[in-house]
């Protein structure tokens, strides 16, 4: 999951064409940031976000969660979330002045915000208004962290199919399970999980979205290790965890819908990209490397700073149309989808740029060009892959026969599983 900030497309005088108020948001915005955030030129620009030890990555983690403290303390974070349910309660065009601003800076919220942008927008529109009130302010915060528990050993594209069980004993839900793929679940203090708690309904109809508490008793979170020593992922297993009734966002057995929100603002946030562009970066390769003057490099470097400016704004309005509770323009999935084909755009030129130190060597650069061409694939794969995101495209956007599905009427317990 991408979690960088910040919006390609800013710049800092459109205070001079804008109507009065925004101009002035836009210079209340970039005082604070300003005295606030750390200045865009005190960020090494060939950062990578992946950390070869749990410690660098706990600490990139706090750091998010820092700054989106900060931005609650002085009236930035949740910028047009209600202000009963700790938002600012600010106008829809807010937070796309704000993100225009905070491009000039380097702070971010880090793997906070990507959280804040699935669960903020899933509780407003299926939860009760007490659930809302009780984690709705500590999420906009950043007091409380969250990691999303849905894909499992047997059900990652198919979602639906998930095995983990819930059963109601009295006025709880008793959580027997595993869940895999959890970004960051070793640091969160909450989890938003679904569970099967009607096995004798078909798999999209027996499903129920807890909220749960990573502290209880029986939850066990193992960090898996990654080829480059990285721990991003846990597989968390659940046992006997017992989960307050109260702790459900939408209907018991109905939690599909608050998971398709789920996804499709993770789409959203996946596919709009944020901190500083890969174009830029590339840029920088192709003065090094001499190619600034090949048109066949210009040419192919400006089909990417296309791309990215496109993806920005297709984020842009995506984000505009949850924030006003309108049915997103388009199926946010297309964003991702295109995300991940510019990843491979960018992690090509790059590769191809630099030559084959840039694929050995161990300088910055090196390892910035190596995480661009492997990060194809956790793009491509994390919030739903490329292949299902197409399939989605197919049958939603274009109205294109829906994929052969033999067990969307059977009920999930006769559904055969390996
Ligand atoms: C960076 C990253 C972060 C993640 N973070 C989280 C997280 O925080 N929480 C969480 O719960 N999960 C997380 N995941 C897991 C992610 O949601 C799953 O990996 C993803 O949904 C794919 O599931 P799978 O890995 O089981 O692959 P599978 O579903 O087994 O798919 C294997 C291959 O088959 C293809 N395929 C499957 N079905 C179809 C179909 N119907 N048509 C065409 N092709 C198909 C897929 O495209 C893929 O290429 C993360 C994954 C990544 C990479």
């Amino acid at each position: 999951m991408s979690d960088l900030p910040g919006d390609s497309t800013a710049t800092s005088d459109r205070a001079v064409t804008e109507p009065a108020d925004q101009a002035a948001f836009r210079l209340e915005a970039r005082a604070f940031l300003t005295e606030h955030a750390e200045p865009l030129a005190a960020i090494d620009p060939w950062q990578v976000s992946g950390f070869p030890d749990d410690q660098q990555a706990r600490s990139y983690f706090e750091r998010g969660r820092d700054w989106q403290r900060t931005l609650a303390t002085h009236g930035w974070a949740g910028l047009t979330w209600p202000s009963e349910f700790g938002g600012a309660g600010r106008p829809s065009w807010a937070e796309r002045v704000f993100r225009e601003e905070s491009a000039s800076f380097g702070s971010h919220a880090g793997f906070i915000g990507s959280t804040i942008a699935m669960l903020g927008p899933t509780l407003q529109v299926h939860a009760t208004e007490a659930v809302t009130a009780r984690f709705l302010p500590s999420l906009i915060s950043g007091e409380v962290a969250w990691c999303q528990l849905f894909s499992e050993p047997g059900a990652g594209s198919d979602l639906a199919g998930l095995a983990t069980r819930a059963v109601r004993d009295d006025d709880h839900w008793v959580v027997d399970g595993q869940k895999v793929w959890n970004s960051c679940a070793q640091f969160a203090d909450w989890g938003f999980l679904l569970a099967r708690t009607d096995p004798d309904a078909p798999k999209h109809r027996g499903i129920t979205f807890l909220l749960v508490d990573m502290s209880s008793p029986g939850v066990e979170v193992r960090p898996l290790v990654q080829a480059n020593g990285s721990t991003h992922f846990n597989e968390v297993f659940l046992t006997g965890v017992r989960v307050p009734a109260d702790q459900v966002v939408g209907e018991i057995h109905g939690g599909w819908a608050p998971a398709r929100t789920v996804l499709a603002n993770e789409a959203a946030f996946i596919g709009r990209g944020g901190g500083v562009p890969a174009s830029d970066r590339l840029r920088d390769l192709a003065a090094q490397h001499g190619g600034l003057d090949d048109p066949r490099i210009r040419q192919r470097l400006a089909t990417v700073i296309t791309r990215e400016r496109l993806q920005g704004l297709m984020g842009q309005r995506i984000q505009a149309a949850v924030r006003d509770g309108r049915e997103p323009p388009f199926d946010p999935g297309l964003t991702k989808v295109m995300a991940a084909a510019t990843k491979v755009l960018t992690g090509d030129l790059a590769a191809e740029l630099a030559g084959p130190a840039g694929m050995v060597d161990t300088d910055r650069t090196s390892t910035w060009i190596q995480a661009e061409v492997i990060n194809r694939f956790s793009i491509s794969i994390g919030g739903g892959t490329t292949e299902v995101q197409k399939n989605n495209l197919a049958e939603r956007s274009l109205g294109l026969p829906r994929e052969p599905g033999h067990d969307r009427n059977t009920p999930w317990k006769d559904v055969p599983r390996g």
